[in-house]
């Protein structure tokens, strides 16, 4: 449920695309194979250590193909350093199986197909398409969930129903570029630990601040949503 003013919302959708004004994820990629990989390997881990990673792992495995025939344990190895490599392994190469076998090599384009690959969820699908693609699209990540909770864009405990919640606060507009924008936002200002209020450009529109002017953490712990291998 939104638990803003309209004018608080308006607010907070011009600021935040104001200051990450084409924004685009952090991971590198250069193409929609790569990303996907990419975005997968994502869930649950920095996207600095994805891109420590994916160099090697895209020589190796430059395409669908090579990784779809890909030997479990020396994947495993290259991507080892990530969490839930166990499981990112046997999806990465059961995805690839899938994209070869029931799409003929070529990776799927629309978010409902993208679902039904192995390791694919809902954020993923979502933010493949709205990164790749410019779909007008929103992602609820690790950043996202605890953005939209602070903010009072959200109060849902699911990443599903803040997706639902925040497509309703920003009337269904600009999802791909807002999305961008509170990713940044969560990753470097509203951080899980010790947010930089003092620097937030949100501040004078945040409920937290206004209520205390004490940074949440001395009186609420981060929003997190629940783990698992998609967020
Ligand atoms: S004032 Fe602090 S808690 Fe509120 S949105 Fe900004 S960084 Fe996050």
């Amino acid at each position: 449920m939104v638990r803003r003013t309209r004018e608080e919302i308006e607010g907070i959708k011009s600021a935040l695309l104001e200051h990450y004004k084409g924004a685009k994820s952090e991971l590198h990629y250069r193409d929609l194979y790569q990303l996907l990989v990419a975005v997968i390997l994502s869930a649950q881990c920095t996207d600095k250590r994805v891109n420590q990673i994916t160099p090697a792992l895209f020589a190796k495995y430059p395409d669908i193909p090579s990784l779809a025939q890909a030997d479990p344990e020396e994947l495993k190895e290259l991507i080892k350093s990530c969490s839930y490599f166990n499981n990112k392994a046997k999806n990465l190469i059961k995805m690839a199986q899938t994209v070869l076998h029931d799409y003929g090599g070529k990776i799927p384009t629309t978010p409902e197909e993208l679902r039904k690959l192995p390791g694919v969820g809902r954020k993923t699908a979502n933010v493949v398409m709205l990164e790749y693609f410019g779909h007008n699209l929103m992602a609820v990540d690790t950043h996202v969930f605890r953005v939209a909770h602070r903010l009072k864009l959200s109060d849902a405990k699911s990443p599903e129903k803040t997706e639902a919640d925040l497509v309703e606060a920003f009337q269904g507009r600009d999802l791909a570029p807002l999305h961008q924008g509170m990713v940044l936002f969560g990753r470097y200002i509203c951080t899980a630990k010790n947010p930089k209020c003092h620097q937030c450009f949100l501040a004078h529109l945040c409920p937290d601040q206004a209520k205390s002017g004490e940074s949440p953490t001395s009186h609420s712990a981060a929003p997190e949503p629940p783990r698992r291998s998609d967020s």
